[in-house]
């Protein structure tokens, strides 16, 4: 399979899914991560575009521990819109790669960016199979289904599903520390650490369904209707 996870910012699939996504790379699956914005506002101070290059080299590093393709959008933090360029730019990408599955934020989730990064990746699932929309990528054969992710803080929503990322924990959290400069931004702005918060979370969800670590996920729904699309999550 092609897995392919979407975020607004360069660390969220880290926090949100990477335990899953290892998990699929442990299983020989391909897997891409697609980062919207370039997260320039993650700092007190400094040169956005400074902050952007920074970030934008520690999701490369974080990507290439799993061996994932990163895709860099490079639109504006904070001000993620579904504008005719920014869901072209997406739906380019996501023809690119060809994914059998889209991982995207909770529509529900408290970020504006994560909300609207969810809702351009729903539009584009849909609209990447479309023939009469040109891009120099090949047209889908299918529009992919969609599972969102937690939303951070697992607030607003229940997961449907949990994949169990014990074997993967570590793993993830590897990724986590690529992402040096918001580490160190959190403590300073909410005196929690990355890794530590992480944890928690997927401890919680591991809680939930009887393992140590887990990753929870729900149905985006979509049509065409695919029969039991949490299978095609690991485990
Ligand atoms: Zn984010």
């Amino acid at each position: 399979m092609r897995v392919m996870a979407i975020g607004a910012h360069p660390d969220d699939i880290e926090i949100l899914a990477a335990g899953t996504l290892a998990c699929y790379r442990l299983d020989g699956h391909a897997v891409a991560i697609c980062v919207m914005t370039n997260g320039e506002l993650g700092a007190e101070s400094g040169d956005r575009a400074a902050v952007a290059e920074l970030r934008r080299q520690e999701a490369q590093r974080s990507a290439e521990i799993i061996g994932a393709t990163l895709y860099w959008l490079g639109e504006p933090d904070g001000f993620l819109f579904d504008t005719t360029p920014t869901r072209m730019a997406l739906l380019a990408a996501v023809r690119d790669f060809a994914p059998d599955i889209l991982l995207t934020h909770d529509p529900a989730d408290y970020h504006p960016d994560h909300r609207t990064a969810s809702l351009i990746a729903l539009n584009v699932r849909q609209l990447a199979s479309a023939e009469l929309i040109e891009t120099a990528e090949p047209v889908l054969n299918s529009a992919p289904p969609v599972l969102y992710m937690d939303p951070l803080a697992l607030t607003g929503t229940a997961a449907e599903t949990w994949v169990d990322i014990s074997a993967t924990i570590e793993t993830k959290r590897e990724m986590l520390r690529c992402h040096q400069s918001q580490n160190a931004w959190m403590r300073r702005m909410h005196e929690l650490d990355y890794v530590d918060y992480v944890d928690k979370q997927a401890a919680l969800r591991g809680l939930q369904c009887g393992v140590a670590f887990a990753e929870g996920f729900r149905d985006a729904r979509v049509f065409p209707v695919t029969a039991n699309t949490t299978a095609l999550l690991p485990n």
